[in-house]
């Protein structure tokens, strides 16, 4: 496994950015828009609570979404739930099978989640105008509704569409207290007498993970990790999770491989909710042998700019996921006008139009194939980024995000 011992060449850190720098990705007008909407929530108070501060999707969009929301006067905090391994080792059992895998469930499990809630519950203070809960983790903190009359909103980031029934049956109630349900693609949803609403999820264009990078800063990451530039890069960013299929693009990589001298990077890390993480990692390991071509690369959470130039390097990304939530990695790489070979799960498709923003698979051996194809048709290739820029820039930038939780905090507001 590549190590973390050489230290890529500076690159200077930009300015945080402010609302007004995101005119000139989005225009003025939208700018604009999120003020006027947001003058009318003057004064109110939100609290977001999820369970993890960094890793994963959801830590990286709140990261940028409640500096945001606090500087456009909405005054927002962001907690996170407290758990230890057992309570997340629950939770994510519970994660996988609301994604539709099979649980054996132990009725101690379901003991523990609600006194990790409660213990949260009484040491958080819930007197904001809305809160919002993401993800199932925290869910039971619900409970603290009870004598208040402020507005409960329960953020789910995951494919709801195929629950395991015990897993569900235990959740659902918790999630008919809340005022309304977000949900990141129409197929995630389940019938609930509340309100739904369509969010898709989203990335800051500004962000280290996105930024522009210096073409020198590109070829530092690479030379520390040994990979070469002149041969094709096919690269998978991911929390080294089974859902996210790391040895099956091992698989795919080296069907390619018969055809095309080239690497594979599989880079990711862990999430503080997330306990399954280094038994993956050593089947990965295990996996790519000795390959000296098959880059793995355990990066620590605050690898923000080394993925960035990752993907800006990558010749194709691969998203393999076999369940997905709304796979924000697939934006990221799309935003930098790189061609993705994904899996047709989760929120992939609503970013990857199959032939348009980039190509989806459904197996070991249809990923293979995609990326044969786009490394033996360049010029394709280059237009299914170029089309997949345009995608995300529409419908996946932050600041549409922002907007559309200043329209919902506004609608519940009058209810
Ligand atoms: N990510 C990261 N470091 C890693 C692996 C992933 O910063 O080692 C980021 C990745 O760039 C993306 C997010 O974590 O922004 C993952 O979001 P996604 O929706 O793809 O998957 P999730 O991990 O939430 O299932």
């Amino acid at each position: 496994m590549d190590s973390l011992t050489h230290s890529a060449i500076p690159v200077d850190p930009p300015p945080v950015p402010h609302l007004e720098d995101y005119a000139a990705v989005v225009g003025q007008a939208e700018i604009h828009e999120l003020r006027e909407l947001a003058m009318r929530l003057s004064g109110r108070r939100v609290k977001m609570v999820n369970s993890t501060a960094v890793g994963g999707g959801v830590a990286e969009i709140l990261n940028r979404l409640v500096p945001l929301l606090n500087e456009l006067g909405v005054q927002t905090q962001w907690e996170v739930l407290k758990g230890g391994n057992d309570f997340f080792a629950v939770t994510k059992a519970f994660h996988n099978a609301l994604h539709g895998e099979s649980c054996e469930c132990r009725p101690e499990w379901f003991d523990l989640f609600l006194t990790v809630n409660e213990e949260n519950r009484r040491q958080m203070g819930f007197d904001e105008d809305f809160i919002v809960i993401h993800d199932p983790q925290p869910l039971a903190l619900v409970q603290a509704r009870e004598g208040r009359n402020n507005h409960w909103i329960w953020r789910c980031h995951i494919d709801l569409s195929r629950p395991n029934a015990q897993v569900w049956n235990f959740l659902r109630p918790m999630v008919e207290r809340f005022d309304a349900a977000m949900f990141s693609a129409p197929p995630f949803t389940q019938s609930l007498p509340i309100p739904q609403y369509l969010f898709y999820p989203s990335i800051d264009p500004l962000s280290d993970k996105n930024r522009e990078l210096p073409p020198e800063f590109i070829q530092s990451v690479l030379e520390r990790f040994q990979v070469d530039p002149k041969r094709p890069i096919l690269t998978q960013i991911s929390r080294f999770d089974r859902l996210k299929d790391p040895v099956g693009v091992v698989q795919a990589y080296r069907k390619v491989r018969k055809y095309f001298d080239c690497q594979l990077v599989l880079a990711g890390g862990g999430a503080t909710d997330d306990p399954e993480g280094d038994m993956v990692l050593r089947e990965v390991q295990e996996a790519a042998q000795t390959d000296p071509d098959i880059h793995i690369l355990n990066l620590p959470p605050w690898s923000h700019l080394e993925i960035n130039a990752l993907q800006r390097a990558s010749t194709i990304v691969i998203q393999k996921s076999l369940r997905e939530g709304f796979g924000l990695t697939v934006a990221e790489a799309l935003l930098k006008k790189k061609p993705v070979v994904a899996s047709a799960v989760g929120g992939i498709p609503v970013q990857v139009i199959h032939k348009v923003t980039g190509v989806l698979a459904h197996s070991i051996e249809g990923t293979a194939y995609q990326i044969r194809f786009l490394l033996s048709n360049p010029d394709f290739a280059r237009r299914l980024g170029e089309n997949g820029h345009e995608h995300v820039k529409e419908n996946f930038l932050l600041t549409h995000n922002i907007r559309r939780y200043l329209l919902l905090f506004l609608t519940l507001q009058q209810q």
